[in-house]
């Protein structure tokens, strides 16, 4: 925000359209047309905590960049596919993702607190579908039960933190509770796009016998608002250790100041920053692509400048469901 402007007053709901965006000053009239023909095809949310985050008079904003609709969105590169990970060869039944022998990723909802430009499930997540029926939630996690090679219950979507304290509590112990799982994880957008929902309920049905690691996806310094750290400390008091995801992204972190400014705004909050994702070619998201050989330089020009606490593994995802990959930079 520049010096002298006044703070705008935080907005009471989600903005979910163009009309939305445009009456809350952040998008022009010109503008508005081309974010109606995008919002035919994927979800918006911007929670009030985001928007306060975003300057309207910068037209670089990283924040606006990473949750304002673009219309070259509707604009698919050749080399970009509807499910870059792959997931579907790996999908026993529907919630559940089985790619690698120890570890399963369970999807309870394809809602998210916001939604991501440059998102890999882009063409799944939305705020309607994608809740496990009753029935599908319980054949998931007799999926699991019946799985003894899987030691790691990974919980992601849409955003796991989206769901009832009650509802998400029920499905971690179940998950527990079966004697081949070692460690839970789940995968989050709230704690910085939403923080008001980790509520004290929330943390406190997060608090488990086995461990429990949170995956914090963050891409700026700036999302780590006194709230969101509030949010984490209440995370971190209920005993979940917290890891910081990130991707990396044209016009959002592709520079080694802001890559640093993020990896150490993420230990400030008690998050180890865990992985930096090369940017999966989901369709439309071509604007976010930085070269894998730009991201090796950015990370080795962070070395020696942060504390190795500070450093993720740059990972790329294998095009047709290898799996992820580390890329380097290969140490010495
Ligand atoms: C990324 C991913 C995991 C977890 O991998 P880690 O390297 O252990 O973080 C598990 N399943 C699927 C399908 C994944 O894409
Ligand atoms: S929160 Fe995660 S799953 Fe949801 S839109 Fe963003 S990147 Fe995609």
């Amino acid at each position: 925000m520049p010096d002298g402007t006044p703070p705008r007053p935080p907005l009471a709901r989600t903005l979910r359209s163009a009309e939305d965006l445009h009456a809350a000053g952040l998008l022009p009239e010109a503008a508005m047309a081309g974010v109606t023909a995008v919002s035919t095809r994927y979800s918006i949310a911007v929670t009030p905590g985001v928007a306060a985050l975003i300057d309207p008079a910068d037209p670089a904003d990283p924040i606006a960049r990473q949750y304002l609709p673009h219309p070259d969105e509707l604009v698919t590169a050749p080399h970009e596919q509807a499910d870059p990970t792959a997931d579907a060869p790996f999908t026993p039944l529907p919630g559940v993702v089985h790619r690698y022998p120890d570890r399963a990723l369970l999807k309870p909802l394809l809602a998210c607190p916001v939604y991501c430009r440059f998102c890999f499930r882009r063409e799944a997540v939305g705020p309607d579908g994608g809740l496990l029926t009753e029935a599908q939630l319980e054949a998931a996690l007799d999926w699991f039960a019946r799985t003894p090679a899987v030691r790691e219950a990974i919980l992601t979507g849409g955003d796991p933190l989206m769901l009832s304290a009650r509802r998400l509590g029920t499905i971690l112990q179940r998950l527990a509770a079966l004697p081949h799982i070692e460690l839970l994880r789940i995968h989050s957008r709230v704690p910085v796009a939403a923080p008001g929902l980790v509520t004290p309920a929330l943390a406190a049905a997060l608090e488990l016998e086995k461990p429990l690691y949170l995956c914090v996806h963050a891409n700026h310094a700036r999302e780590f608002t006194p709230s969101a750290r509030a949010a984490l400390g209440r995370l971190h008091r209920a005993g979940v250790v917290l890891l910081g995801q990130s991707v990396l992204l044209r016009g959002v972190n592709d520079s080694a100041e802001a890559l640093e400014a993020l990896f150490r705004a993420m230990l400030r909050a008690r998050v180890k920053p865990y992985y930096l994702h090369q940017l999966d070619p989901a369709p439309g998201t071509a604007r976010f692509h930085v070269p894998v050989e730009e991201g090796l330089a950015l990370l080795r020009a962070l070395r020696g400048r942060v504390s190795g606490l500070a450093w993720p593994t740059y990972v790329q995802e294998t095009p047709g469901g290898g799996g992820k990959v580390p890329l380097g930079p290969a140490l010495g």
